[in-house]
């Protein structure tokens, strides 16, 4: 038997002729491989569970089918998507609206960092058809009464592995139980933990399942080097890069809030640039996202809460002048790059004591990162703490416990 080909544009699937407006007016025409194997079922009464790697079009893959599926305008909320950080909330709501625009189905964020009373009053002004929300924030609203599931049909749990590695597992088991009997639950993720399928487990009725493996994590589209240097070495290496780079606008990765405002004073006033960490205020890195969007500023200085799930179109390069602390968060990172089919460069820098977290990195992305020759050190044959160099303002040697940056908000 020929296995049946599945559609692979838009406007050969079962959708309304709103939403194919919508999505044209997007630009959106081919479809990526997880929509085009998700979507159908989406489009029935399924429960599912959804894996495919940053960058291959998760959000819209839900979204199409959601809005599709949704009456507009009942005043009900009829949807809800759980995502783990704020920008990723106002990014889907986005998507939604943007999706939506043509049938009228709205989506509405709810995240921490913005006062309850001016979320409230919104969710009251303007009901929404979808809430897209951080889980802290969402179950202000639902303690508070002031988001309303009784009536929600779809749940969705975007990029599951990320909200739980976060620790969010107990928030998201209380806002499951804010929703209906029979309603439908969709998760998706970039990658598959136990935990997540634990999750999927006690959640998920015979799910439908698409898996997308990743293409050797995108590493034919991104080509990855990494330096030795020394922290006064780092400096220079970058910016040689953004001098050498006329083109250059890309995202730099330090590890803590303080890496991040520290390196952008010294980066400040030669260059265009400009950083976002956790503890700015929300209306803050609004700003700054938007005018890095608009490429007023070329290179933006940021910690990790950048790093999942946000999509900006065109970066040259991710340059990680800390290297994460965790190998899962590099890939988030460079996936910032080479996004849908672009191509783009990834750069790392270590510091001659890190070469066990330059292992542990390799070992994670399954592949050797070649050697800048613009390297200026060598790994220590023996990991040991950091001994001489200036100032000793920042922690030394791994294992040290010096990195303090969680900023992450809810
Ligand atoms: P993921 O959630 O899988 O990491 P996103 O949903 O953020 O990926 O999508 C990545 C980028 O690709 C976004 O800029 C999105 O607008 C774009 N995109 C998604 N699907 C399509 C499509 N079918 N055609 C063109 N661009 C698309
Ligand atoms: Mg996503």
């Amino acid at each position: 038997m020929t296995e049946p080909t599945s559609p692979e544009r838009f406007n050969e699937l079962d959708l309304q002729p709103e939403v194919l407006q919508a999505l044209n007016d997007m630009g959106f025409e081919t479809m990526t491989d997880v929509q085009a194997q998700a979507i159908p079922h989406l489009l029935t009464s399924v429960d599912f569970l959804g894996q495919a790697p940053t960058g291959t079009g998760k959000t819209a893959a839900f979204s199409i089918p959601l809005v599709n599926r949704i009456e507009p305008g009942t005043g009900h909320v009829q949807a809800l998507i759980v995502g783990p950080t704020r920008e990723l909330v106002q990014q889907i709501a986005l998507e939604i609206n943007q999706i939506g625009k043509v049938k009228g189905v709205t989506a509405a964020p709810v995240f921490g960092g913005e006062r309850m009373y001016g979320q409230k009053q919104r969710l009251r002004e303007e009901p929404a058809d979808i809430i897209v929300g951080t889980p802290g924030r969402l179950i202000d609203h639902l303690q508070g009464l002031s988001i309303d599931l009784s009536r929600c049909r779809i749940v969705v749990l975007d990029e599951c592995d990320e909200m739980l590695d976060m620790g969010f597992i107990d928030d998201i088991e209380l806002i499951l139980s804010y929703l209906p009997q029979g309603r439908q639950t969709w998760l998706f993720s970039a990658t598959m933990s136990q935990e997540s399928l634990k999750v999927a487990d006690r959640h998920l009725y015979y799910p439908e399942e698409v898996r997308i493996q990743p293409q050797r994590h995108s590493a034919e589209v991104i080509d990855q080097y990494y330096y030795i240097a020394d922290e006064e070495d780092k400096l220079q290496i970058l910016k040689n890069l953004i001098k050498t780079d006329p083109d250059l606008y890309g995202i730099v990765f330090c590890q803590t809030k303080k890496g991040v405002v520290e390196l952008t004073r010294k980066l400040r006033g030669r260059y265009p640039v400009e950083c976002i960490h956790g503890a700015m205020e929300q209306s803050t890195r609004e700003l700054m996202m938007e005018r890095f969007r608009n490429r007023e500023y070329k290179l933006l200085v940021a910690t990790d809460v950048l790093a999942r799930g946000i999509d900006i179109d065109c970066l040259t390069h991710i340059i990680n002048y800390e290297p994460p602390r965790d190998p899962e968060a590099y890939i988030h990172r460079i996936g910032r790059t080479a996004r849908a089919g672009e191509t783009g460069v990834a750069f790392t820098f270590f510091e001659p004591y890190q070469e066990w977290d330059y292992k542990q990195l390799v070992k994670r992305i399954g592949m050797e990162m070649d050697l800048h020759p613009d390297s200026t050190g060598a790994f220590e044959a023996q990991p040991r703490r950091r001994s001489g160099g200036r100032g000793g303002s920042r922690s030394g040697g791994r294992g040290s416990g010096g990195y303090s940056g969680n900023s992450q908000g809810s």
